[in-house]
C-alpha cells in the first residue's frame, strides 16, 4: 500500500479508503473499495440501488464498522468505531431525512446538538453565537425558532451550521437536493461552495446526473460493491456513466412479471398534478403493475402522494369507473387505495405495538363485534399474514420496532393485505431492506397482482422496475417522458431515461 507518509502532506488525499469490505449477514455490501477523496473538493458518489454507497458512508461516519480495508486520513490509518470517534475526526454527514432535537431552538440544535453535555452557557449567548454562524454561513433563519416547525430544507442547513462551526475536514451529503425546490437547491449549493473554499472535503451522493456536473470536481462510481470507476468532472457525461452503473451481471432474482393484466380498468387517473407534477393520465388494469421511475424528487412521488391523499392534487381519479374524491389518507383508503409508503416506520406503524397489532389494525373494525376485539381471532389473522409472509422473527407479540427494515416493510404490506384494497401502491418497496426479504416482497406484490389488484409501483431502482412492472412510466422534472410496455424498453435505456437523458427509444 503506497500511502504517503508525511502527516499532512497536503498533496495526497485527505480521506483514502483501501480494499474497504463490509461483510452483512446476507450478503458482501462492500468488495474492497479503494477511493480517494481529495482536500476541498466535492466528490460525487455514484451507483444503482444497492451499490454500496450507504454502506461506504457509514463506515466513514462510523455507523458501521468496516469488515476488511483500511481508512486513511492525511495517509495515516484511522480506527472508526463509533459516530463519536468519526466526529473526533471532523467526519460528519447530513442525511436525506437529518433531523434535528425537535424540542430544541435552531440555536440550541446548533451549539448543543450533538454535545451531551457540553460547555454551558446561557441562552442568549447560544442564540448569540448561533446567529453569528448563520451570518457568516449566509443563511437567513430566525434562531430562536423550534425545529420542529422547519421544513426539510432548513432543516438541512441548520445540521450544515452544526457540522460548519465545528470546522469539519470531511461531510457527506446523502441526496440532499431530493426535497429541495430550485431556489433552495441554489443556497445550498452556495454553501457547499464556501465549505470546499475552506478546503473542506464534500461527498455528494445524487442521482441527478445534471446537479453532479454542476457542483463535483471528480466522482467515483460503484457497482455491486466494487469502485466502477473515478472520473474527472471533464469526464461526466452520462452515457459514461450510466455504462460505468449499470452492472453487468446483476443477480438472478428469478422474478418476472410475465403479466396478469385483465381488460377492466381499475384506476384511471386524468390530468393529475401535485406539487412540481405537471399533468399526467394514466390507467392500471386488474392484474397490472405500473412501475413509475425517475430520479428521486423528479416528480414520481407525487403521484403516491396525490392517490395517497398526503398532498393535494388537481385531476380526476375514477375507480371501477366511479368517480373519487380523495382529499386525505383516510379517503384514499375509503376509496379503495391502500398505500405502503417509503418512510414505513413514521407513515404506516405504531413502533411500540405488537408485531401482530400492527398487522391487525386496518382489520380491527372486521374483526370486532360490538366494539369488542376478539382476541384470538385477532391472533389467527394475524398469525396467517406473518406465516405467508415469512416474517422473521415469528414473534407476533413483539413490538414492531425491533425488526429490520425489511421485516417492518412485510409488516406494512400485511397491514394492507387484508384490506382486500382495489389499488395498492408502492413506494421504494425496498428501500433499505434486506436482500433476504426483496425477494419475498417482490413475489407479494406480483401475487397481490394475480389476485386481481391494480398496483402501482414508485421507485427510482430500475432493476425493479423491470422485475415486476407491465407497464413502464418515467417521470423526470415534472413531466412524463417515457410510457409504454416494460417490453418496449431496457434496463439501459430506463436508466438513461432517469438520469435526464433524452429518450433514445426505437418507438
Ligand atoms: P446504496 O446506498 O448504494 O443503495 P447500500 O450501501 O444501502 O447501497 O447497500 C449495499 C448492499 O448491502 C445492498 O445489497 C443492501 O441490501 C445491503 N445492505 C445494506 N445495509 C444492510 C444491512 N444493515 N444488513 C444487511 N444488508 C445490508
Ligand atoms: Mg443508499
Amino acid at each position: 500500500m503506497a500511502a504517503p507518509e508525511t502527516p499532512n502532506d497536503s498533496a495526497g488525499p485527505l480521506v483514502a479508503t483501501v480494499d474497504l469490505e463490509k461483510q452483512f449477514a446476507g450478503t458482501k455490501a462492500l468488495k474492497g473499495v479503494s477511493a480517494q477523496f481529495l482536500r476541498g473538493e466535492v466528490h460525487g458518489l455514484l451507483g444503482e440501488n444497492g451499490a454500496g454507497k450507504s454502506t461506504l458512508i457509514k463506515i466513514l461516519t462510523g455507523v458501521y464498522a468496516p469488515s476488511g480495508g483500511q481508512i486513511l486520513l492525511e495517509g495515516r490509518p484511522v480506527e472508526i468505531n463509533s459516530p463519536l470517534d468519526a466526529h473526533r475526526l471532523g467526519f460528519g454527514a447530513v442525511y436525506q431525512d437529518a433531523e434535528l432535537v425537535h424540542g430544541f431552538t435552531v440555536g440550541e440544535n446548533i451549539l448543543l446538538g450533538n454535545e451531551p453535555g457540553g460547555a454551558f452557557v446561557s441562552s442568549g449567548a447560544i442564540h448569540e453565537e448561533a446567529r453569528r454562524i448563520l451570518g457568516e454561513m449566509g443563511i437567513e433563519l430566525d434562531v430562536y425558532r423550534l425545529a420542529s416547525t422547519l421544513s426539510a430544507a432548513e432543516t438541512q442547513l441548520v445540521t450544515l451550521a452544526t457540522l460548519f462551526h465545528r470546522r469539519y475536514k470531511l461531510i457527506v451529503l446523502d441526496e440532499p437536493t431530493a426535497r429541495l425546490s430550485a431556489h433552495e437547491v441554489d443556497i445550498l449549493f452556495g454553501l457547499i461552495d464556501r465549505f470546499r473554499k475552506q478546503g473542506v472535503t464534500l461527498i455528494y451522493i445524487s442521482h441527478r446526473l445534471g446537479e453532479i456536473r454542476r457542483i463535483c470536481d471528480r466522482i467515483t462510481i460503484l457497482r455491486g460493491g466494487r469502485v466502477s470507476a473515478t472520473l474527472d468532472h471533464s469526464e461526466i457525461t452520462e452515457d459514461r456513466v450510466t455504462e460505468l452503473m449499470v452492472a453487468k451481471s446483476t443477480e438472478d432474482l428469478r422474478i418476472e412479471n410475465d403479466g396478469f393484466s385483465t381488460g377492466d380498468v381499475v384506476l384511471d387517473v386524468e390530468n393529475l398534478s401535485a406539487g412540481n407534477l405537471e399533468p399526467l393520465s394514466f390507467r392500471v388494469r386488474a392484474g397490472e403493475v405500473l412501475g413509475i421511475t425517475g430520479p428521486v424528487g423528479g416528480g414520481m412521488e407525487q403521484v403516491a402522494r396525490a392517490l395517497g391523499g398526503i398532498t393535494e392534487h388537481e385531476g380526476r381519479i375514477r375507480i371501477d369507473g366511479k368517480p373519487v374524491t380523495i382529499s386525505s389518507p383516510y379517503g384514499s383508503l375509503r376509496s379503495g387505495i391502500a398505500i405502503i409508503p417509503e418512510d414505513r416506520r413514521r407513515q404506516a406503524l405504531f413502533p411500540n405495538l405488537s408485531l401482530a397489532n400492527n398487522i391487525a389494525l386496518p382489520m380491527l373494525e372486521n374483526l370486532s363485534r360490538l366494539g369488542l376485539v376478539r382476541e384470538d381471532r385477532k391472533s389467527r389473522y394475524a398469525e396467517g399474514i406473518i406465516k405467508r409472509l415469512a416474517v422473521h422473527p415469528d414473534l407476533p407479540a413483539l413490538p414492531v420496532k425491533f425488526f429490520s427494515g425489511g421485516n417492518q416493510q412485510k409488516a406494512v404490506i400485511g397491514k394492507w393485505m387484508g384490506a382486500k384494497a382495489k389499488v395498492y401502491i408502492f413506494v421504494e418497496p425496498t428501500a433499505g431492506v434486506d436482500v433476504g426479504a426483496i425477494k419475498e416482497i417482490y413475489l407479494t406484490i406480483l401475487e397481490l397482482a394475480k389476485a386481481g389488484a391494480a398496483v402501482v409501483l414508485v421507485s427510482s431502482a430500475a432493476e425493479e422496475i423491470m422485475t415486476l412492472s407491465e407497464t413502464v412510466m418515467v417521470v423526470h422534472d415534472g413531466q412524463l417522458v417515457h410510457h409504454a410496455p416494460k417490453a418496449e424498453c431496457s434496463h439501459d435505456q430506463l436508466l438513461t431515461l432517469s438520469l435526464g437523458g433524452r429518450p433514445k427509444l426505437a418507438v
